[in-house]
């Protein structure tokens, strides 16, 4: 009661000063630690604030950097909400308990109970927005498709000299790798690892964008990416873009076995937040209808939620595809392991 009066009286001063700052106010602040490096999410933000009032003081950082914060801060901690962008990550912090548990009938009848983390009966700590998958492009004019059709055959010698990839540490990669270790065990991942290194056009830097680019350059054959870079290439108007993209040509991995790698961009309530109520409304706007679509339209990839009706057109030229499926858990058990690998081998 004293609640709604308080409430009542915090509109009617914003009404009365006619300002919608006042009003923005008014409606509370909700603290994000966000490792969505996204230009078009901005347009997220400003929905949930003009819907409800609430500010949204963001932290950026990457994974690595927003969890390690986290854990730095422990209880006095101000973040409410943490968006990371790989699964293996959300895993870790969920067992490094730097999330907390939520239940809410929105967020449960909207995802897919494989884009949750388990949930054992309060609820669960971690909540996918979105899903992007691990591709290959490859330089059509000196590849032909059959030669790079499953991450195992790059590993393979007739692709000597001809791989571009990141960091075989950056996240994107140690997840793809952590899912390999489970589909073929230790002896054969590393092997696999060791190959990828020797077949290697240049030492890996720069990003997935970059690893494109290269590809259309003639520096490299075949790259690895998130999908989406890809699609934001397709759908850019600049003429080097593209000109990137007359020259390459996509496969998604493993069609034929294991299918190909899906990683997952989610959303957790931290720990230690203090706005727990604005937290978990804007949780719930991140899986409505608009902001789902959203990350299909405005970031390239697939929602989380089904049935959502998106209007991407290079979404839609990638067409369908047989997603592998290796649990969360799994991936994120596997890390140390593949990065002890990639120490040996001298993948960087
Ligand atoms: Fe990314």
């Amino acid at each position: 009661m004293q609640r709604r009066h308080l409430l009542h009286t915090a509109a009617a001063l914003a009404l009365a000063i006619g300002s919608t700052a006042a009003w923005a106010q008014s409606g509370g602040v909700l603290n994000l630690y966000s490792a969505r490096h996204y230009q078009t999410d901005e347009a997220l933000y400003e929905g949930f604030t003009r819907a409800t009032g609430i500010r949204i003081n963001r932290i950026d950082g990457d994974d690595n950097g927003i969890v390690s914060r986290l854990r730095s801060e422990g209880a006095a901690s101000p973040a409410d909400v943490v968006l990371l962008v790989d699964a293996a990550r959300l895993w870790r912090a969920e067992q490094d308990g730097l999330f907390q548990p939520v239940r809410s009938g929105v967020l449960e009848r909207r995802l897919p109970p494989q884009l949750r983390s388990e949930d054992q009966g309060p609820g669960s700590q971690w909540f996918g927005l979105s899903t992007r998958a691990r591709v290959i492009v490859y330089d059509r004019t000196r590849v032909s498709r059959d030669e790079v059709d499953s991450y195992e055959k790059l590993a393979l010698p007739f692709n000597k000299g001809r791989l571009c990839t990141r960091s075989g540490s950056h996240p994107y990669n140690l997840s793809l790798f952590g899912a390999m270790l489970e589909h073929h065990g230790a002896q054969q991942t590393e092997a696999w690892l060791q190959g990828l290194v020797a077949n290697m056009a240049r030492a890996p830097k720069g990003g997935d964008t970059d690893q494109i680019r290269a590809v259309a350059s003639g520096e490299c054959a075949v790259a690895i990416t998130n999908s989406y870079y890809l699609a934001r290439l397709m759908r850019s108007d600049k003429p080097e873009d593209r000109a990137v993209v007359e020259r390459i040509a996509l496969v998604f991995p493993n069609q034929g076995t294991t299918g190909t790698h899906v990683n997952v961009a989610g959303m957790a309530m931290a720990r230690h937040a203090k706005n727990r109520d604005a937290a978990l409304r804007f949780m719930e706007y991140l899986v409505g209808d608009d902001a789902q679509r959203y990350f299909a339209d405005g970031n390239n990839e697939w929602p989380a939620v089904d049935k959502v009706k998106t209007n991407n057109p290079a979404l839609a030229a990638m067409g369908d595809f047989r997603f592998e499926s290796v649990p969360v858990s799994a991936i994120g058990r596997n890390q140390v392991a593949v990065q002890r690998m990639l120490d040996r081998v001298g993948f960087r």
